[in-house]
């Protein structure tokens, strides 16, 4: 299937579960690039995408290196401290903040304000990153000692799952919680976002009121 194909048929869903809501606005689609080659993520490019993510820094360096500069470039992999340096300043948004020494790392290598999501493993599953819910605004209180850290929201990988039930109850879950940070007032945190829902769910993610869905197989594929 083409880029565009896929494209078309991921706007459709989004625009037929945006409708069925009371969302009034529709989830910026970033694609995942990390699974395919820099020609694959330019006919992501070419069909009107902006919004790149990958996982890990080579790849986000050849993507970039390799994409027109009017992108936007989203880290959304969890990043070492001891590699923020050599990253840091290229991403435009960093999905996977999830820990004090990242933050303390970023500030001290970043020369601009980078636009973090807070990293939330809501079903708490043991292989994936991020801080619990309980864990996430003594957290995102802590960053008010860091510089060059704008919280613009709440990132969540969900499980593998067709449950719908549970991938909602997930959803809302971390939506309450940005509710929550957002209330707070933070001059650093406006906490506006959601960044949530992937190939699998991000149908039932945007319903739950994402901004950002996160794709990558149904949209560019996956090279084996
Ligand atoms: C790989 C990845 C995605 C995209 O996954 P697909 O299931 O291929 O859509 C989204 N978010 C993160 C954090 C990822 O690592």
């Amino acid at each position: 299937m083409s880029v565009q194909e896929n494209y078309n048929h991921i706007q459709s869903e989004i625009k037929k579960h945006v409708s069925e809501s009371e969302l009034t606005s529709i989830p910026r689609v970033i694609a995942v690039t990390k699974y395919v080659t820099i020609e694959r993520a330019k006919e992501a490019y070419d069909v009107g995408i902006r919004d790149f993510g990958e996982n890990r820094i080579e790849g986000f360096r050849d993507k970039k290196a390799a994409l027109p500069d009017d992108v936007t470039m989203h880290f959304i992999g969890s990043l070492q401290s001891r590699k923020v340096k050599e990253v840091i300043n290229e991403i435009d948004y960093l999905h996977a903040l999830d820990r004090e020494s990242l933050a303390k790392e970023i500030s001290k290598r970043a020369t601009h304000t980078i636009k973090c999501f807070v990293q939330v493993n809501v079903s708490e599953e043991q292989s994936k990153h991020g801080l619990t819910l309980e864990e996430v605004i003594p957290f995102i209180q802590q960053l008010g000692h860091y510089d060059h850290i704008q919280v613009v929201g709440l990132m969540t990988m969900a499980p593998y799952t067709d449950d719908e039930a549970q991938l909602k109850d997930i959803f809302k879950q971390l939506k309450l919680k940005r509710d929550d940070v957002q209330a707070l007032n933070l001059d650093y945190a406006p906490c506006t976002e959601l960044s949530m829902g992937m190939s699998n769910d991000y149908a039932i993610a945007t319903e739950m009121g994402a901004t950002y869905v996160r794709i990558g197989t149904s949209l560019v594929g996956k090279e084996e």
